[in-house]
């Protein structure tokens, strides 16, 4: 840090840039001020917890940037009635942040040690309406379908078919695209019964989403997400395949 502060005072100085950085929705600026970043972030880091950066979680994976946080919920366009799902709960901050403005949370992550950490968080702030399962999130989660908005936190080259089966009539879904060494986007998907339209919100980089889950310890390190560039173009209309 350049200058001091407290890790409320750093708060309040990130929440003021967010909002000039374009986060204009006051009930997302309100979830991340209640949400305590620094719960969710190795204890080396916690001085960190409040710069606009990313930081390690363990097994080679990553907590988002503060802005891409805050981007991908207002993208999201969550409302208090929602049941929402999220692929790749890692530490579990974007689930504390998406569970102060949905009804309920699910959350799937294919690393069973990063799984139980974020639960353990869960239970120590009582935020009692996320819901963990572990697996390969690709899938979905098919006993709790269909779902108002999906989230997917790791990039994919194409976005995994379930999960736009899995959402309901007007839903929306936010997910970065991309590989993993190339260029990523952050796309937001909206269904219209069978159709969808697709728009692009910028260029990102996440670690990436995989197959099968992992059971144990050991994973590759680095991968970063950091918002680049501005907006896309503006929606497309598909259909379903
Ligand atoms: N949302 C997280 C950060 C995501 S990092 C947070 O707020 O901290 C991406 C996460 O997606 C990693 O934890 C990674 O293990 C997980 N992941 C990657 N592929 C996955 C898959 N197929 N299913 C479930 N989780 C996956």
């Amino acid at each position: 840090m350049k200058d001091g502060g407290g890790l409320a005072t750093r708060k309040i100085r990130l929440i003021m840039s967010l909002r000039r950085a374009g986060i204009t929705d006051t009930r997302v600026l309100g979830a991340l001020e209640r949400i305590p970043r620094e719960a969710f972030v190795p204890r080396p880091f916690v001085d960190q917890a409040y710069e606009e950066r990313t930081l390690p979680i363990g097994e080679g994976q990553t907590i988002s940037q503060p802005q891409v946080v805050a981007l991908m919920t207002q993208a999201l366009e969550v409302k208090a009635s929602h049941k929402v799902l999220e692929i790749g709960t890692g530490s579990g901050y974007q689930a504390a942040v998406l569970s102060r403005l949905a009804r309920r949370i699910y959350s799937i992550e294919r690393h069973r040690a990063l799984l139980v950490e974020a639960e353990q968080r869960f239970r120590e702030l009582r935020l009692t309406n996320i819901h963990c399962r572990y697996g390969d999130g690709s899938l979905g989660w098919p006993e709790q379908t269909d779902f108002d908005r999906v989230m997917v936190t790791a990039a994919a080259a194409a976005l995994p078919a379930p999960l736009l089966a899995q959402l309901k009539d007007g839903g929306i879904l936010v997910a970065p695209i991309g590989s993993e060494r190339g260029d990523q986007v952050l796309m937001r998907y909206r269904r219209h019964g069978d159709e969808w339209s697709e728009e692009a919100l910028g260029e990102v980089r996440f670690v990436p989403l995989l197959p099968g889950a992992v059971e144990t310890s050991g994973g590759r390190s680095t991968a970063a997400t950091a918002i680049e560039a501005g907006a896309g173009a503006g929606p497309r209309r598909r259909t379903l395949a």
